[in-house]
């Protein structure tokens, strides 16, 4: 048998992991940093890499793989892969976007809800039998109506937008450009902008460098004590201290985390605060949609080997 043209990195599911074997009969690692301890002959003839986030792809590991050309990643942020390396090593790279829009879309809004409904506390209070021996739990805070600011309008941003618009929520969002959006829809020029303008911070920008603190110290101050983020984007793109300073000290009423600095060991302030709810970057987590990524990059991984067009190229 031919030696394995491609390496699979990562944890995948066991129908992703059948599908791939069945398809390339690729040679797997444990992580990147196995890379560059394979023999010599092996790193040779290695043509494409399907990947699934754990550890940094970057130069050294692409360096040990003078055949490389195509890095095909699981899920649509690619911020674990240094991409402007890959690109000076005329090295592609793919993503899995759009197929992950709803299921992500969903999770932010039903993040939002059950933060400010209390609905994780609700189901403790009745399970714990709290219900039955003190009555009622106390008042909540209203969603429909509210106003929500989205940070990043870009595929994913819009669906949830389009999502609590339909809450009767007014929608405002900051971009780098103004999108084509609906009749009242407030754009603003910069996060603080927009978070002095509503109840409700939805992140959903790209992770990376570039991004690093978008919504800073300043805009968490902006959003002030009444109001509410929800962060399904990568831990990055918000400063944790200051936003877990403003949640202890009552400077923000709360917040709803799909994403983390250093996950899955998270900053163990998090797991004291009764006013955010935790989640484990689940954000395209179903059977459904899984199943669609995966397809999405064997099918990059198809093209690439067969020399056709990638589907979802990033750069
Ligand atoms: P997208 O369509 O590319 O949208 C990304 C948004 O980030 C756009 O609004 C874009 O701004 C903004 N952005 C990009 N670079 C920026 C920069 N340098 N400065 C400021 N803003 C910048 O991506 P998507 O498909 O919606 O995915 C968004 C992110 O969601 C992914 O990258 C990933 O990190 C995260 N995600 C999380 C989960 C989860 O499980 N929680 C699942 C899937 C994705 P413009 O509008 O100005 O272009």
């Amino acid at each position: 048998m031919a030696e394995a043209e491609l390496l699979c990195i990562g944890g995948y599911s066991d129908n992703d992991r059948a599908a791939l074997d069945r398809d390339f009969a690729p040679r797997w690692l444990g992580g990147v940093d196995e890379i560059e301890g394979l023999p010599k002959a092996d790193r040779d003839v290695i043509r494409a890499i399907a990947f699934k986030g754990h550890g940094t792809l970057g130069a050294n590991q692409m360096d040990a793989l003078p055949n490389l050309g195509l890095i095909a990643n699981y899920g649509v942020g690619y911020d674990a892969i240094d991409v402007a390396a890959a690109s000076e090593r005329d090295i592609k790279v793919t993503n899995t976007p759009d197929v992950l829009n709803d299921d992500v879309a969903d999770l932010a809004v039903a993040m939002l809800l059950a933060q400010s409904r209390r609905i994780v506390q609700g189901s403790d209070w009745v399970r714990s039998g709290t219900w039955a021996k003190q009555g009622e739990m106390a008042l909540n805070r209203k969603v429909s109506g509210g106003r929500a600011g989205i940070v990043g309008l870009g595929r994913i941003g819009r669906e949830i937008a389009d999502r609590l618009a339909a809450f009767k929520m007014q929608i405002h969002y900051h971009s780098r450009s103004e999108k084509d959006v609906p009749d009242g829809w407030v754009y603003h020029a910069d996060p603080v902008s927009l978070a002095s303008a509503v109840d409700y911070l939805v992140v959903a920008l790209v992770g990376g460098p570039e991004t690093m603190g978008y919504v800073n110290a300043e805009a968490i101050s902006a959003l002030g004590p009444d109001g509410v983020i929800v962060n399904i984007s990568r831990g990055t793109t918000i400063d944790e201290a200051a936003m877990l300073d403003a949640l202890e000290n009552g400077r923000l009423r709360g917040a709803a985390l799909d994403v983390f600095l250093n996950e899955p060991d998270i900053d163990k302030r998090f797991m004291a605060l009764d006013n955010v709810l935790l989640q484990p970057h689940q954000g395209s987590g179903t059977v459904e949609t899984r199943a669609a990524m995966g397809q999405l990059q064997r099918d990059n991984i198809a093209n690439f080997l067969a020399g056709r067009e990638l589907v979802t190229p990033v750069n």
